[in-house]
């Protein structure tokens, strides 16, 4: 069953246009990425989905509703999740106190705390000490399973291996399997293109505001990506 679908959808700031047309649609229980260079418009589609950029009067379907327009805790509750590009914890609060604030408000499903930690069992030993005691890694993990207690049918994540060491990011990415098999349908935006690959059972590639290519990660060459994502080839 289709659980996103935009129909050419478009954003500016401003005067400037940030995507013209983008057709996206992905099926429940799909990881999808979405990939290219900096300035491409990633960030500003999953902005347009979650209500943090406007999209009144537009075409975007999620779980069989409308939702452009809708403001972005309406968003929220309909089921989609957003774990932002910088992560942004609570750094006084604990944890666990962090975990729970995404619980609020939440829907039937899967996440609980103890889900939580299982996905990320280095959380266990510092589940009360306070945001400013965590590595980057750490924080990483934080924000994903803040999101997830809410129980997202959809969870939205921006670069989750922004800034990180690579060691860091091997222990982050394979939780995106584990989330899957829950059950949640899961975005990845990735600047990495293996990364993204390894990852999805589907790729967008974006390239000036405009989806270049799309497909599963077999049926693409690196040719086919490569002129996609830099418009070279
Ligand atoms: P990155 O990987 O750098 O985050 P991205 O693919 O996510 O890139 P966006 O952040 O969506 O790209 O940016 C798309 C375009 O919109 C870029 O040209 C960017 O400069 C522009 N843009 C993004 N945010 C704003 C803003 N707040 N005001 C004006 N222009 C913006």
């Amino acid at each position: 069953m289709t659980l996103l679908e935009t129909q050419n959808l478009t954003a500016h700031y401003g005067d400037f246009q940030a995507l013209f047309g983008v057709d996206f649609t992905m099926d429940e229980g799909e990881t999808v990425a979405v990939i290219g260079a900096n300035g491409a418009g990633k960030s500003t589609f999953l902005r347009t989905l979650t209500g943090l950029h406007p999209s009144k009067g537009q075409t975007i379907t999620f779980d069989g509703q409308p939702i452009a327009g809708l403001a972005g805790d309406a968003i929220h509750k309909a089921g989609l999740a957003m774990v932002p590009e910088g992560r942004r914890l609570f750094r006084s609060l604990t944890v666990e106190e962090n975990l729970m604030i995404g619980a609020a408000g939440k829907l039937s499903g899967p996440w609980t705390l103890e889900a939580v930690y299982t996905l990320f069992p280095d959380l266990v030993a510092k589940r009360h000490n306070p945001g400013t005691a965590l590595s980057g890694g750490q924080q990483q993990m934080v924000a994903i399973g803040r999101a997830l207690m809410s129980n997202p049918k959809l969870l939205l994540c921006d670069e989750i291996s922004l800034g990180l060491a690579p060691k860091i990011i091997k222990d982050i990415y394979p939780a995106v399997p584990h989330i899957r098999a829950r059950g949640t349908s899961i975005i990845v935006v990735e600047q990495d293109v293996g990364q993204a690959m390894a990852v999805a059972d589907r790729i967008y590639c974006f390239m000036e505001g405009r989806v270049t290519l799309t497909g599963t990660p077999h049926s693409l060459t690196r040719e086919q990506i490569a002129h996609a994502y830099f418009g070279m080839g």
